[in-house]
Protein backbone atom coordinates (compact mmCIF):
# COMPACT_ATOMS: atom_id res chain seq x y z
CA UNK A 1 0.00 0.00 0.00
CA UNK A 2 2.85 2.22 1.00
CA UNK A 3 4.61 1.94 -2.89
CA UNK A 4 1.28 2.52 -4.42
CA UNK A 5 0.80 5.90 -2.17
CA UNK A 6 4.34 6.95 -3.30
CA UNK A 7 3.77 6.16 -7.11
CA UNK A 8 0.61 8.25 -6.82
CA UNK A 9 2.12 10.77 -4.76
CA UNK A 10 4.92 10.70 -7.86
CA UNK A 11 2.31 10.43 -10.58
CA UNK A 12 0.65 13.71 -9.23
CA UNK A 13 3.98 15.66 -8.75
CA UNK A 14 5.03 14.80 -11.92
CA UNK A 15 8.58 13.89 -11.05
CA UNK A 16 11.01 11.97 -13.06
CA UNK A 17 11.47 9.20 -10.30
CA UNK A 18 9.06 7.61 -11.21
CA UNK A 19 10.76 5.90 -14.21
CA UNK A 20 13.08 4.42 -11.47
CA UNK A 21 10.32 3.76 -9.57
CA UNK A 22 8.68 1.96 -12.42
CA UNK A 23 12.17 0.21 -13.99
CA UNK A 24 12.36 -1.42 -10.16
CA UNK A 25 9.03 -2.75 -10.47
CA UNK A 26 10.61 -4.88 -13.07
CA UNK A 27 13.38 -6.33 -10.83
CA UNK A 28 13.41 -9.73 -9.28
CA UNK A 29 12.13 -9.44 -5.77
CA UNK A 30 8.65 -8.88 -7.44
CA UNK A 31 8.89 -11.79 -9.60
CA UNK A 32 10.67 -14.04 -7.02
CA UNK A 33 6.68 -12.81 -5.30
CA UNK A 34 5.01 -13.83 -7.69
CA UNK A 35 6.36 -17.00 -7.96
CA UNK A 36 6.27 -18.03 -4.16
CA UNK A 37 2.78 -16.87 -4.13
CA UNK A 38 1.61 -18.76 -7.01
CA UNK A 39 3.02 -21.71 -5.26
CA UNK A 40 1.88 -21.24 -2.19
CA UNK A 41 -1.78 -19.99 -3.44
CA UNK A 42 -2.08 -24.11 -5.18
CA UNK A 43 -4.96 -24.97 -3.06
CA UNK A 44 -6.10 -22.30 -3.84
CA UNK A 45 -6.63 -21.63 -7.38
CA UNK A 46 -7.60 -25.51 -7.16
CA UNK A 47 -10.35 -25.08 -5.33
CA UNK A 48 -11.20 -22.07 -7.58
CA UNK A 49 -11.71 -24.42 -10.37
CA UNK A 50 -13.54 -26.84 -8.40
CA UNK A 51 -16.37 -24.06 -7.69
CA UNK A 52 -16.07 -22.89 -10.99
CA UNK A 53 -16.52 -27.18 -12.72
CA UNK A 54 -17.93 -28.60 -10.04
CA UNK A 55 -20.63 -26.14 -10.18
CA UNK A 56 -21.46 -24.99 -13.15
CA UNK A 57 -20.55 -27.61 -15.54
CA UNK A 58 -22.29 -27.29 -19.33
CA UNK A 59 -21.40 -23.61 -19.86
CA UNK A 60 -22.77 -23.78 -22.91
CA UNK A 61 -23.71 -20.34 -24.40
CA UNK A 62 -27.33 -19.45 -24.30
CA UNK A 63 -27.73 -21.24 -20.76
CA UNK A 64 -28.56 -20.50 -17.43
CA UNK A 65 -25.61 -22.51 -15.98
CA UNK A 66 -22.81 -20.20 -17.93
CA UNK A 67 -25.19 -17.15 -16.92
CA UNK A 68 -24.62 -18.23 -13.56
CA UNK A 69 -20.86 -19.18 -13.93
CA UNK A 70 -20.44 -15.40 -15.27
CA UNK A 71 -22.04 -14.29 -11.84
CA UNK A 72 -19.03 -16.12 -10.24
CA UNK A 73 -16.61 -15.09 -11.90
CA UNK A 74 -17.65 -11.64 -11.07
CA UNK A 75 -18.46 -12.08 -7.58
CA UNK A 76 -15.37 -14.12 -6.89
CA UNK A 77 -13.38 -11.28 -8.62
CA UNK A 78 -15.22 -8.58 -6.47
CA UNK A 79 -14.64 -10.52 -3.30
CA UNK A 80 -10.98 -10.38 -3.94
CA UNK A 81 -10.80 -6.82 -4.50
CA UNK A 82 -10.90 -7.07 -8.56
CA UNK A 83 -14.54 -5.14 -8.90
CA UNK A 84 -15.22 -6.64 -12.36
CA UNK A 85 -17.55 -5.59 -14.66
CA UNK A 86 -19.90 -7.09 -17.18
CA UNK A 87 -19.73 -6.22 -20.46
CA UNK A 88 -22.99 -7.11 -22.67
CA UNK A 89 -22.98 -9.72 -25.87
CA UNK A 90 -25.09 -11.60 -27.58
CA UNK A 91 -24.92 -15.13 -27.74
CA UNK A 92 -26.46 -17.92 -29.92
CA UNK A 93 -28.55 -20.52 -27.91
CA UNK A 94 -28.64 -23.56 -29.30
CA UNK A 95 -29.65 -26.94 -27.12
CA UNK A 96 -28.88 -30.28 -27.61
CA UNK A 97 -32.37 -32.19 -26.81
CA UNK A 98 -32.43 -36.15 -27.19
CA UNK A 99 -29.86 -38.42 -29.23
CA UNK A 100 -29.08 -41.50 -30.37
CA UNK A 101 -27.46 -44.08 -33.18
CA UNK A 102 -28.09 -47.54 -33.52
CA UNK A 103 -26.20 -48.97 -36.60
CA UNK A 104 -26.80 -52.12 -38.21
CA UNK A 105 -23.80 -54.30 -40.15
CA UNK A 106 -25.58 -56.84 -42.05
CA UNK A 107 -28.49 -54.20 -43.92
CA UNK A 108 -30.57 -54.33 -40.80
CA UNK A 109 -31.58 -57.45 -39.29
CA UNK A 110 -29.84 -56.54 -35.92
CA UNK A 111 -29.14 -53.46 -34.30
CA UNK A 112 -26.81 -52.53 -31.41
CA UNK A 113 -26.77 -48.40 -29.91
CA UNK A 114 -23.30 -46.46 -30.01
CA UNK A 115 -22.23 -43.68 -28.16
CA UNK A 116 -22.88 -40.46 -30.32
CA UNK A 117 -23.04 -36.37 -30.04
CA UNK A 118 -24.67 -34.37 -32.26
CA UNK A 119 -21.93 -31.24 -33.18
CA UNK A 120 -22.74 -28.01 -31.96
CA UNK A 121 -26.01 -26.28 -33.98
CA UNK A 122 -27.12 -29.08 -35.82
CA UNK A 123 -30.18 -29.27 -37.20
CA UNK A 124 -32.74 -32.07 -36.07
CA UNK A 125 -33.63 -35.04 -37.73
CA UNK A 126 -37.42 -35.73 -38.05
CA UNK A 127 -37.60 -38.25 -35.54
CA UNK A 128 -35.89 -41.60 -35.75
CA UNK A 129 -34.38 -41.43 -39.55
CA UNK A 130 -33.21 -44.49 -41.45
CA UNK A 131 -29.60 -44.05 -43.55
CA UNK A 132 -27.24 -46.30 -45.28
CA UNK A 133 -24.02 -45.01 -43.81
CA UNK A 134 -21.01 -44.85 -46.45
CA UNK A 135 -17.47 -44.24 -45.65
CA UNK A 136 -15.63 -41.48 -46.69
CA UNK A 137 -12.02 -41.20 -46.02
CA UNK A 138 -11.51 -37.52 -47.35
CA UNK A 139 -13.56 -34.97 -49.19
CA UNK A 140 -12.15 -36.56 -52.67
CA UNK A 141 -14.07 -39.74 -52.21
CA UNK A 142 -17.85 -37.80 -52.33
CA UNK A 143 -17.12 -37.87 -55.78
CA UNK A 144 -16.52 -41.40 -56.08
CA UNK A 145 -19.51 -42.62 -53.71
CA UNK A 146 -23.06 -42.58 -54.35
CA UNK A 147 -24.11 -40.79 -50.86
CA UNK A 148 -27.59 -39.72 -52.18
CA UNK A 149 -29.63 -39.88 -49.04
CA UNK A 150 -27.27 -41.65 -47.45
CA UNK A 151 -25.02 -40.46 -44.45
CA UNK A 152 -21.86 -40.12 -44.96
CA UNK A 153 -19.30 -40.82 -42.46
CA UNK A 154 -16.20 -39.20 -42.53
CA UNK A 155 -13.50 -41.52 -40.81
CA UNK A 156 -10.74 -39.57 -41.18
CA UNK A 157 -7.60 -40.38 -38.31
CA UNK A 158 -6.46 -36.99 -36.48
CA UNK A 159 -2.94 -37.34 -37.33
CA UNK A 160 -0.36 -36.31 -34.59
CA UNK A 161 2.75 -34.24 -34.32
CA UNK A 162 5.65 -35.29 -33.22
CA UNK A 163 5.37 -34.62 -29.64
CA UNK A 164 2.56 -36.86 -30.03
CA UNK A 165 -0.12 -34.25 -29.31
CA UNK A 166 -3.20 -34.72 -32.30
CA UNK A 167 -3.12 -31.86 -35.27
CA UNK A 168 -6.62 -30.23 -34.71
CA UNK A 169 -6.00 -28.16 -37.30
CA UNK A 170 -5.06 -31.17 -39.76
CA UNK A 171 -9.05 -32.08 -39.47
CA UNK A 172 -10.95 -29.95 -37.46
CA UNK A 173 -12.60 -28.91 -40.86
CA UNK A 174 -14.44 -32.03 -41.42
CA UNK A 175 -16.31 -31.04 -38.60
CA UNK A 176 -17.42 -27.19 -39.64
CA UNK A 177 -17.45 -27.71 -43.36
CA UNK A 178 -17.83 -31.64 -43.76
CA UNK A 179 -21.65 -31.37 -43.41
CA UNK A 180 -21.57 -28.80 -46.71
CA UNK A 181 -19.06 -30.87 -48.29
CA UNK A 182 -21.81 -34.29 -47.73
CA UNK A 183 -24.74 -31.93 -48.25
CA UNK A 184 -23.25 -31.21 -52.16
CA UNK A 185 -22.63 -33.90 -52.80
CA UNK A 186 -26.50 -35.09 -51.77
CA UNK A 187 -25.89 -36.73 -48.26
CA UNK A 188 -28.63 -36.26 -46.29
CA UNK A 189 -26.76 -36.64 -42.70
CA UNK A 190 -22.86 -36.80 -41.60
CA UNK A 191 -21.16 -38.94 -38.94
CA UNK A 192 -17.97 -37.70 -38.05
CA UNK A 193 -14.87 -39.48 -36.49
CA UNK A 194 -13.88 -37.68 -33.49
CA UNK A 195 -11.28 -35.44 -33.70
CA UNK A 196 -8.94 -37.50 -31.24
CA UNK A 197 -5.92 -39.47 -31.54
CA UNK A 198 -6.75 -41.67 -28.55
CA UNK A 199 -10.19 -42.64 -27.67
CA UNK A 200 -12.07 -44.58 -24.41
CA UNK A 201 -15.40 -44.87 -26.91
CA UNK A 202 -15.69 -41.35 -26.16
CA UNK A 203 -17.40 -39.14 -28.50
CA UNK A 204 -16.48 -35.23 -28.98
CA UNK A 205 -18.55 -32.22 -30.14
CA UNK A 206 -17.85 -29.03 -31.31
CA UNK A 207 -19.46 -26.61 -33.26
CA UNK A 208 -19.96 -27.34 -37.45
CA UNK A 209 -20.42 -24.30 -39.69
CA UNK A 210 -23.51 -24.44 -42.13
CA UNK A 211 -22.96 -22.39 -45.04
CA UNK A 212 -25.86 -21.26 -46.94
CA UNK A 213 -24.99 -22.69 -50.72
CA UNK A 214 -26.21 -26.26 -49.38
CA UNK A 215 -29.41 -27.95 -47.55
CA UNK A 216 -28.33 -28.15 -43.92
CA UNK A 217 -27.92 -32.00 -42.72
CA UNK A 218 -28.04 -33.42 -39.11
CA UNK A 219 -24.38 -34.11 -38.52
CA UNK A 220 -22.75 -35.78 -35.39
CA UNK A 221 -19.76 -37.14 -34.23
CA UNK A 222 -18.53 -41.71 -33.28
CA UNK A 223 -16.02 -42.62 -31.61
CA UNK A 224 -13.08 -43.52 -32.93
CA UNK A 225 -13.69 -47.03 -31.97
CA UNK A 226 -17.18 -47.36 -33.96
CA UNK A 227 -15.81 -45.42 -36.84
CA UNK A 228 -13.20 -48.07 -38.03
CA UNK A 229 -15.98 -50.56 -37.18
CA UNK A 230 -17.85 -48.87 -39.80
CA UNK A 231 -14.98 -48.59 -41.84
CA UNK A 232 -13.62 -52.12 -41.79
CA UNK A 233 -17.82 -53.92 -42.23
CA UNK A 234 -18.03 -51.62 -45.46
CA UNK A 235 -14.99 -52.70 -46.62
CA UNK A 236 -16.17 -56.11 -46.57
CA UNK A 237 -18.88 -54.96 -48.33
CA UNK A 238 -21.19 -55.24 -45.74
CA UNK A 239 -24.51 -52.81 -45.97
CA UNK A 240 -24.16 -50.84 -42.84
CA UNK A 241 -27.50 -49.24 -41.57
CA UNK A 242 -27.93 -46.20 -39.11
CA UNK A 243 -30.83 -45.26 -37.23
CA UNK A 244 -30.05 -41.63 -35.93
CA UNK A 245 -31.87 -39.29 -34.11
CA UNK A 246 -30.75 -35.70 -32.89
CA UNK A 247 -33.15 -33.51 -31.64
CA UNK A 248 -31.37 -30.43 -30.77
CA UNK A 249 -32.22 -26.39 -32.12
CA UNK A 250 -32.10 -23.37 -31.19
CA UNK A 251 -34.36 -21.64 -28.99
CA UNK A 252 -36.63 -18.58 -29.08
CA UNK A 253 -34.76 -16.09 -31.49
CA UNK A 254 -31.51 -18.13 -31.47
CA UNK A 255 -29.57 -15.07 -29.55
CA UNK A 256 -29.66 -14.33 -25.93
CA UNK A 257 -28.12 -11.94 -23.76
CA UNK A 258 -24.54 -12.97 -21.89
CA UNK A 259 -21.41 -11.32 -20.61
CA UNK A 260 -17.55 -10.60 -20.82
CA UNK A 261 -16.42 -10.66 -17.31
CA UNK A 262 -13.36 -7.87 -17.61
CA UNK A 263 -11.12 -6.75 -14.47
CA UNK A 264 -8.22 -4.53 -14.21
CA UNK A 265 -5.61 -3.10 -12.42
CA UNK A 266 -5.24 0.30 -13.99
CA UNK A 267 -1.58 1.05 -14.49
CA UNK A 268 0.03 4.22 -12.78
CA UNK A 269 1.89 5.68 -15.20
CA UNK A 270 0.53 4.44 -18.67
CA UNK A 271 -2.74 3.56 -17.95
CA UNK A 272 -4.30 3.78 -21.55
CA UNK A 273 -1.77 1.01 -22.27
CA UNK A 274 -3.26 -2.58 -21.53
CA UNK A 275 -2.02 -5.72 -20.94
CA UNK A 276 -4.57 -8.55 -21.54
CA UNK A 277 -5.02 -11.56 -19.91
CA UNK A 278 -8.14 -13.90 -20.60
CA UNK A 279 -9.66 -17.41 -21.17
CA UNK A 280 -12.94 -18.07 -22.05
CA UNK A 281 -15.50 -19.64 -19.19
CA UNK A 282 -18.06 -20.69 -21.89
CA UNK A 283 -17.78 -24.67 -22.08
CA UNK A 284 -19.33 -27.27 -24.61
CA UNK A 285 -22.54 -29.25 -22.45
CA UNK A 286 -21.11 -32.29 -21.61
CA UNK A 287 -17.87 -32.84 -19.13
CA UNK A 288 -17.11 -29.69 -16.99
CA UNK A 289 -14.96 -28.07 -19.12
CA UNK A 290 -12.30 -28.39 -16.61
CA UNK A 291 -9.23 -27.86 -19.26
CA UNK A 292 -11.36 -26.68 -21.45
CA UNK A 293 -11.31 -23.65 -20.14
CA UNK A 294 -11.78 -23.55 -16.53
CA UNK A 295 -8.39 -23.99 -15.53
CA UNK A 296 -7.43 -21.04 -17.76
CA UNK A 297 -10.23 -18.72 -16.02
CA UNK A 298 -9.34 -19.73 -12.64
CA UNK A 299 -5.13 -19.20 -13.74
CA UNK A 300 -5.69 -15.83 -15.33
CA UNK A 301 -8.07 -14.50 -12.24
CA UNK A 302 -5.10 -15.66 -9.81
CA UNK A 303 -2.70 -14.26 -11.70
CA UNK A 304 -4.40 -10.79 -11.31
CA UNK A 305 -5.19 -11.37 -8.08
CA UNK A 306 -1.64 -11.99 -6.92
CA UNK A 307 -0.63 -8.83 -9.04
CA UNK A 308 -2.73 -7.01 -7.11
CA UNK A 309 -1.33 -8.21 -4.03
CA UNK A 310 2.24 -7.59 -4.74
CA UNK A 311 1.08 -3.72 -3.55
CA UNK A 312 3.02 -2.18 -6.29
CA UNK A 313 0.92 -0.61 -8.96
CA UNK A 314 2.04 -1.61 -12.53
CA UNK A 315 3.17 0.85 -15.27
CA UNK A 316 0.59 -0.52 -17.60
CA UNK A 317 -2.74 -1.32 -16.73
CA UNK A 318 -3.00 -5.32 -16.71
CA UNK A 319 -6.89 -6.46 -17.22
CA UNK A 320 -8.46 -9.96 -17.24
CA UNK A 321 -11.01 -10.89 -19.45
CA UNK A 322 -13.31 -13.99 -19.58
CA UNK A 323 -14.76 -14.33 -22.63
CA UNK A 324 -17.87 -15.60 -23.49
CA UNK A 325 -19.04 -17.43 -26.61
CA UNK A 326 -15.77 -18.96 -27.76
CA UNK A 327 -16.83 -22.59 -28.10
CA UNK A 328 -19.66 -21.91 -31.06
CA UNK A 329 -19.53 -18.32 -32.30
CA UNK A 330 -16.41 -15.78 -30.59
CA UNK A 331 -19.10 -13.16 -29.99
CA UNK A 332 -17.36 -12.38 -26.73
CA UNK A 333 -13.83 -11.68 -28.49
CA UNK A 334 -15.63 -9.94 -31.30
CA UNK A 335 -17.60 -7.70 -28.84
CA UNK A 336 -14.48 -7.22 -26.78
CA UNK A 337 -12.09 -5.81 -29.67
CA UNK A 338 -14.84 -3.63 -30.84
CA UNK A 339 -15.69 -1.97 -27.08
CA UNK A 340 -11.80 -1.76 -26.99
CA UNK A 341 -11.49 -0.61 -30.05
CA UNK A 342 -10.15 2.43 -29.03
CA UNK A 343 -7.32 1.39 -26.09
CA UNK A 344 -4.07 0.65 -26.91
CA UNK A 345 -3.08 -3.16 -26.56
CA UNK A 346 0.66 -3.68 -25.74
CA UNK A 347 -0.05 -7.32 -25.63
CA UNK A 348 -3.05 -9.95 -25.19
CA UNK A 349 -2.65 -13.43 -23.64
CA UNK A 350 -4.63 -16.18 -24.06
CA UNK A 351 -4.77 -19.49 -21.99
CA UNK A 352 -6.68 -22.16 -24.11
CA UNK A 353 -5.10 -24.99 -25.07
CA UNK A 354 -5.87 -26.86 -21.32
CA UNK A 355 -4.41 -26.87 -17.88
CA UNK A 356 -1.47 -29.41 -18.55
CA UNK A 357 1.99 -28.89 -17.72
CA UNK A 358 2.75 -25.31 -19.20
CA UNK A 359 5.93 -25.10 -21.43
CA UNK A 360 6.35 -21.49 -22.32
CA UNK A 361 4.64 -19.04 -24.76
CA UNK A 362 3.53 -19.18 -28.62
CA UNK A 363 3.83 -15.48 -30.12
CA UNK A 364 1.23 -14.57 -33.03
CA UNK A 365 3.39 -11.13 -34.19
CA UNK A 366 6.42 -9.99 -35.83
CA UNK A 367 10.05 -10.24 -34.59
CA UNK A 368 9.81 -7.50 -32.73
CA UNK A 369 7.41 -9.39 -30.40
CA UNK A 370 9.26 -12.49 -30.62
CA UNK A 371 12.26 -10.46 -28.77
CA UNK A 372 10.08 -9.35 -26.47
CA UNK A 373 8.81 -12.73 -25.29
CA UNK A 374 12.37 -13.84 -25.27
CA UNK A 375 13.25 -11.60 -22.93
CA UNK A 376 10.19 -12.31 -20.54
CA UNK A 377 11.50 -16.26 -21.40
CA UNK A 378 14.67 -15.59 -18.98
CA UNK A 379 12.25 -14.65 -15.79
CA UNK A 380 10.34 -18.19 -16.66
CA UNK A 381 12.58 -20.90 -15.56
CA UNK A 382 11.72 -24.31 -17.22
CA UNK A 383 8.62 -22.51 -18.69
CA UNK A 384 11.36 -20.80 -21.14
CA UNK A 385 10.19 -22.25 -24.14
CA UNK A 386 9.21 -20.16 -27.31
CA UNK A 387 8.00 -20.46 -30.43
CA UNK A 388 5.99 -18.84 -32.93
CA UNK A 389 2.30 -19.65 -33.00
CA UNK A 390 -1.95 -19.63 -32.75
CA UNK A 391 -2.11 -17.47 -29.44
CA UNK A 392 -6.27 -17.85 -29.43
CA UNK A 393 -9.55 -17.81 -30.72
CA UNK A 394 -10.79 -15.01 -28.87
CA UNK A 395 -8.01 -12.76 -29.86
CA UNK A 396 -8.70 -13.23 -33.44
CA UNK A 397 -10.35 -10.07 -33.94
CA UNK A 398 -7.12 -8.57 -32.25
CA UNK A 399 -4.56 -10.51 -34.21
CA UNK A 400 -6.12 -9.12 -37.07
CA UNK A 401 -5.51 -5.38 -35.88
CA UNK A 402 -2.02 -6.68 -35.37
CA UNK A 403 -1.97 -6.20 -31.83
CA UNK A 404 1.19 -8.17 -30.38
CA UNK A 405 -1.20 -11.66 -28.90
CA UNK A 406 0.66 -14.72 -27.27
CA UNK A 407 -0.95 -18.23 -26.50
CA UNK A 408 0.13 -20.09 -23.45
CA UNK A 409 2.09 -23.26 -24.65
CA UNK A 410 1.41 -25.77 -22.82
CA UNK A 411 1.95 -29.64 -22.60
CA UNK A 412 -1.47 -30.97 -25.44
CA UNK A 413 0.27 -34.57 -25.63
CA UNK A 414 -3.26 -35.54 -24.26
CA UNK A 415 -5.70 -32.56 -23.93
CA UNK A 416 -7.63 -33.82 -27.43
CA UNK A 417 -8.41 -37.38 -25.55
CA UNK A 418 -10.69 -35.04 -23.18
CA UNK A 419 -11.43 -32.37 -25.94
CA UNK A 420 -15.14 -31.36 -25.72
CA UNK A 421 -16.22 -34.80 -24.39
CA UNK A 422 -17.42 -35.90 -21.16
CA UNK A 423 -14.63 -36.73 -19.89
CA UNK A 424 -12.93 -33.44 -19.24
CA UNK A 425 -13.52 -33.71 -15.54
CA UNK A 426 -11.73 -31.79 -12.40
CA UNK A 427 -9.49 -34.80 -11.38
CA UNK A 428 -7.91 -34.52 -14.84
CA UNK A 429 -6.38 -31.29 -13.97
CA UNK A 430 -3.31 -31.53 -11.71
CA UNK A 431 -2.85 -28.33 -9.33
CA UNK A 432 0.55 -28.37 -9.69
CA UNK A 433 0.54 -27.65 -13.12
CA UNK A 434 -1.94 -25.27 -12.39
CA UNK A 435 0.04 -23.29 -10.10
CA UNK A 436 3.07 -23.50 -12.72
CA UNK A 437 0.60 -21.37 -15.54
CA UNK A 438 -0.62 -19.16 -12.63
CA UNK A 439 2.92 -18.29 -12.07
CA UNK A 440 3.66 -18.05 -15.87
CA UNK A 441 0.63 -15.77 -16.85
CA UNK A 442 1.75 -13.54 -13.61
CA UNK A 443 4.93 -13.16 -14.37
CA UNK A 444 3.79 -12.58 -18.26
CA UNK A 445 1.38 -9.66 -17.29
CA UNK A 446 3.90 -8.18 -14.93
CA UNK A 447 6.46 -7.81 -17.41
CA UNK A 448 4.48 -6.80 -20.25
CA UNK A 449 3.06 -4.19 -18.04
CA UNK A 450 6.74 -3.07 -16.82
CA UNK A 451 8.76 -2.74 -20.09
ZN1 LIG B 1 -11.35 -23.69 -25.47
Amino acid sequence: MREIILVLLLLSCGTPKLSTQTTSQLSKPHLLKIESEAKSRTNDTYQLLADLVDTYPHRLSGSAMLESAIAWSKATLDKRGLSATLEPVMVPNWVRGQESLEISLDGGTTWRTIPLIGLGGTVATKNVEEFEIVVANSYEDLGKLDVKGKAVLFDVPMPSHEDGSGNYGAVSHYRMDGPNKASNAGASAMLLRSLTTRSMRTPHTGMLDYDDASPKIPAAAISTEDSELISRASRQGKIVKAKLLLSGAYSGEGKSQSSNVVAEIMGAELPKEVVVISAHIDSWDVGQGAHDDGGGCVAVMQALSIIKDLGVTPKRTIRMVHFTNEENGLEGGKAYAKAHQDDVHVLALESDTGSFTPRGLRYQGDETLGNRVRQWSRYLGSMNRVDKGFAGADLIPLTKKKIPAVGVWLDTKHYFDLHHTAADTLDKVDKHDLAKQVELIAKVAWLAANE
